[in-house]
């Protein structure tokens, strides 16, 4: 049987370019080896193979072997990745194919490399696939609302201890360039199967990797990371490289976290950016404001959070504006609004920028955000208020200030249950992970709704929420925009 399963993955490998026809001895040699056999018959196998039916039989063959130490999933998905990248090319073989297929045009090279990065199961499709997408149709644009079965949930407070962690790993961090090929362990994900492509940005010589995230939360989402281990930060420097990306993939749009706790993204400790080929919410906010200056079209969204767009065909131009932006932001005082630049000698004004190329203008957005914390919000000033937790407690990072909301797994299991409770009548003290809701089942129980349209009722409130908490992070609330114009109309 195992012989056969082995035939059939060799053929998948052939069947979607992931092996060159050339190793194939080689890499059964490889498997042979991994799963412990030393004899093999080839078979001609003309039908195409659909992965996972292969697969999983053959993890569960080597589980029964001893093969694999326990069936936990990160077990198995650790040898799934070494079982694949005895497939697979070597990096630097991938990527004389990517710079192949670049030649003839950007979109050629992306989409093989997305294409291959599915088709090793790098991108757990099939899981992905698990995750619940809705739309909400909020008051500023329709928001789009991901569950993700695949990230745990990270707590804030644990993101702004990890880079003490992180000295003593090895591989220090996720986003590190020792990954490509790593076993995998408890602390960290199977990376056997990963590849990472060379870029330079910025004129920063192969300083640069370009990889996809394997959580896929939107179309293409690749990540765009600094090949050391380096702190994030945002300066001149930052745009820079941006604009740099977009030049070399105007089909990408791409933006950098914030490099503050409570306001940055879920990685702090390694310089990285994120991208993808999708179109955001944000791209349909309305326009509050308009102003045309130094040949460029200055913007302020009627958004929940506090975004200016910066348009212009020549990148000098609009990074200037943008530069000014930055520089003006970084040392705006507003006490009446609880904006504070700096307190103790310490930042707390940064910006979220992400940049796109429309219609062949370079289309900058900047996200005004601050970290301060007070006694009243010692989770952040412009942080979601405790009340949303229950939702969504991690910090707010650029893709939902985008407008996706990427809402942790456990809510699938909970919002289930909620029906139970609010169609079925359930009690709540049947289910322990409720109690966090309770406050909201009970607004929720004074509105009308039927068991027909339970799904939808609950998706809505979800999304409600989710604009909340955007809300909550904008530093300009909608009654203080007054304010908002006059800080652009002094800094540009
Ligand atoms: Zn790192």
């Amino acid at each position: 049987m195992m012989n056969h399963l082995i035939n059939q993955l060799i053929q998948y490998g052939i069947q979607e370019d992931i092996l060159n026809m050339v190793d194939r001895d080689y890499a059964t040699n490889q498997l042979l080896f991994l799963l412990k056999l030393d004899h093999f018959e080839r078979e001609e196998i003309t039908e195409s193979i659909d992965f996972f039916s292969v697969m999983p039989t053959i993890l569960t063959e080597a589980y029964n072997k001893g093969l694999i130490p326990s069936d936990s999933i990160q077990d198995f998905d650790h040898f799934e990745a070494k079982l694949m990248d005895a497939l697979m090319p070597r990096p630097s073989q991938m990527e004389q194919r990517f710079r192949q297929l670049y030649k003839k045009a950007p979109v050629y090279a992306t989409n093989d490399f997305y294409r291959f990065s599915q088709k090793t199961n790098y991108i757990k499709t099939e899981r992905i696939k698990k995750n619940i997408h809705f739309v909400y149709e909020g008051k500023y644009a329709p928001l789009d609302i991901s569950i993700n079965l695949s990230k745990p949930e990270k707590d804030p407070k644990k993101i702004a201890l990890q880079s003490k962690i992180d000295e003593n790993n090895y591989p220090k961090c996720a986003l590190c360039m020792e990954n490509v090929g790593f076993f995998g362990d408890e602390n960290h994900a199977s990376r056997s199967n990963h590849r990472v492509i060379t870029l330079t940005l910025n004129h920063e010589k192969d300083q640069w990797g370009f990889q996809y995230s394997p959580y896929s939360y939107f179309n293409e989402h690749a990540i765009i990371l600094k090949k050391d281990h380096i702190p994030m930060h945002v300066n001149v420097d930052t745009l820079n490289e941006l604009v740099d990306f977009v030049n070399q993939f105007p089909h990408y749009t791409i933006g950098s976290n914030a490099e503050l706790p409570i306001v940055g993204g879920s990685i702090l400790n390694h310089y990285h950016f994120q991208g993808g080929k999708a179109d955001f919410p944000i791209e349909k906010a309305r326009v509050l404001r308009e102003y045309k200056v130094r040949k460029t079209k200055v913007e302020i969204l009627d958004w929940p959070m506090s975004v200016i767009r910066v348009s212009g065909g020549s990148e000098f131009k609009v990074l200037d504006v943008v530069t000014d932006i930055l520089n003006a932001w970084k040392n705006y005082n507003n006490p009446d609004l609880n904006i504070y630049a700096k307190t103790n000698d310490e930042e707390h004004n940064t910006i979220t920028p992400i940049l796109t190329i429309k219609e062949g203008k370079y289309q900058f957005y900047i996200i005004l955000r601050n970290n301060l914390t007070t006694e009243e919000r010692p989770y952040g000033v412009f942080h979601p208020r405790e009340e949303y937790f229950h939702i969504k407690k991690e910090n707010i990072g650029l893709i939902e200030v985008m407008g996706l909301a990427i809402l942790p797994g456990r809510l699938m299991k909970e919002l289930d249950e909620i029906k139970k409770v609010l169609s079925q009548n359930h009690s709540i003290d049947q289910f322990p992970d409720l109690e966090k809701h309770e406050a909201w089942i009970e607004t929720m129980k004074k509105e009308k709704t039927s068991e027909e349209n339970i799904n939808q009722f609950l998706y809505n409130q979800v999304g409600m929420i989710f604009e909340k908490v955007l809300e909550d992070c904008g530093v300009f609330k909608a009654e203080d925009k007054h304010e908002f114009f006059r800080f652009i109309e002094k800094t540009i």
